[in-house]
């Protein structure tokens, strides 16, 4: 290993930053970055204290690099570990797209479940080989500690139980990635992220178009600038809702309409095109069925400012069929994408030539991706923080609904 020392180290903190830095990046070539993430491997009943002590631990294995090349979490990242996820609430989502696509990844595979009816256990159990001991209900759920087999908790309930399931499963010792939205509002997801953070463990959003080469366009389209700096954002996500019993029209399970459900795909979108963080906010919203819309918003439209000036126009809707997303470029060009959110089909093109990519399993990648992220101590893209400012949108669109359309700054 070798360190370079600053000329003139000046303030202690950024002296020993530096060190740090430089330790990192000998540990990441030597392969043993996983060590900030010692939470991963088989360290059983002491796992949890570990994790809270991994900032000590890290320090001495800077230190003394054998200490953490002798041990188990060497042991493991060499061997290649694989990283088991459990599904939590096995809905539509978990079973219909993550549970196939966690047979198509290669990072993860799929090591627990957790649900509240128990033909789903015995259903599912069987067609995923899953053993007894690895199936939870909501109240046993906390046993998941001691399961060396669990790395990663994925949390696929209905909005509102979210924030409860995360922290649980954060304070179980366990990574944990949460569907979208991440929070009812901005502040439980700064309660996520904040349990997490202190729990030692990772904190991901569901945020699957991230993996899409198409959207992965996008935004490499926002950040190197080939036609310019982008003028315009136009994104639209509906679909027509059925069932009028269902948790999604249910305020109190789901937050909210459209909005809480694909609107965020729009929000999500309209940031990442841009490359900026939208400053104000000005929402309309429309019912046609006051009845079955009656606790949760049927179509909302919203534009967002940009610090540059771009202007970003979107709706959403439970009582239409629109898909799709568009940028137009200063210079002359302009991305389209439609659809644009769907799990597959998804067809993008840049000044009306296809971008030409292959169809790409989104959720296999994401999941892939998110495990990639923690061994190499990188930021996924899609951490706690994207739900977070996501969330912070959302709270002051309805903040704008709420004053009939007034313009309400995002702080
Ligand atoms: P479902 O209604 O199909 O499944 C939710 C599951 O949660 C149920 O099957 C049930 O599982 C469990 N559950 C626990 N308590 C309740 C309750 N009170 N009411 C209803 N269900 C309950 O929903 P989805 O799978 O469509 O959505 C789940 C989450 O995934 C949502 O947050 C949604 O936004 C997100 N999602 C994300 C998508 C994406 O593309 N990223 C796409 C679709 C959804 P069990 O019987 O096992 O307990």
């Amino acid at each position: 290993m070798q360190v370079f020392f600053p000329d003139n180290p000046g303030n202690l903190s950024v002296y020993r930053e530096l060190i740090w830095i430089q330790v990192r990046s000998c540990l990441r070539d030597w392969g043993m970055n996983y060590i900030y993430n010692a939470s991963l491997f088989g360290l059983s009943d002491s796992r949890r204290q570990f994790l809270k002590t991994s900032a000590k631990s890290v320090g001495i294995a800077a230190l003394y690099p054998w200490f953490a090349g002798s041990n188990l979490i060497g042991a493991h990242h060499k061997s290649g570990k694989t990283f088991g996820i459990a599904l939590v609430g096995l809905g539509n989502y978990a079973m219909k797209q993550l549970a196939p696509a966690l047979q198509e990844t290669k990072n993860c595979k799929l090591t627990g479940l957790v649900t509240g009816t128990p033909e789903k256990k015995v259903k599912y159990g069987k067609e995923y080989g899953i053993p007894d001991s690895h199936i939870y209900n909501y109240d046993n759920f906390d046993e998941i500690a001691k399961n060396d087999d669990i790395d990663i908790v994925y949390v696929v309930l209905p909005n509102s139980m979210h924030k409860e399931y995360v922290i649980r499963a954060a304070k179980a010792g366990k990574h944990v990635i949460s569907e979208k939205p991440l929070g009812l509002n901005a502040a439980e997801c700064e309660e996520m992220i904040r349990v997490c953070k202190e729990e030692g463990v990772t904190l991901n959003v569901g945020y699957r178009l991230h993996y899409d080469p198409n959207h992965m366009e996008v935004i490499r389209m926002a950040k190197e600038k080939p036609f310019g700096d982008v003028a315009y954002v136009q994104s639209e996500f509906s679909f027509t809702i059925g069932d009028p019993t269902q948790w999604r029209l249910r305020k109190a399970l789901a937050g909210g309409g459209a909005v809480y459900d694909i609107g965020v795909y729009c929000i999500q979108a309209n940031r990442y095109a841009t490359g900026e963080e939208p400053i104000a906010i000005t929402a309309q919203e429309y019912k046609t069925d006051p009845v079955k819309f009656a606790e949760v918003d049927e179509t909302v439209c919203f534009q967002l400012e940009f610090p540059s000036g771009v202007v970003s126009n979107s709706t959403t809707s439970y009582n239409a069929r629109t898909n799709r997303l568009y940028v137009g470029y200063k210079n002359r060009g302009s991305a389209l994408i439609e659809p644009a959110y769907s799990y597959g089909g998804i067809k993008g093109s840049i000044n009306g030539e296809s971008m030409g990519h292959e169809p790409v399993n989104q959720q296999a990648h994401q999941m892939d991706g998110i495990c990639k992220s923690i061994v190499d101590g990188n930021d996924s893209g899609v951490s706690g923080t994207e739900g977070l400012l996501d969330m912070k949108v959302v709270d002051a669109l309805y903040k704008s609904l709420a004053a009939g359309g007034k313009r309400i700054k995002i702080s």
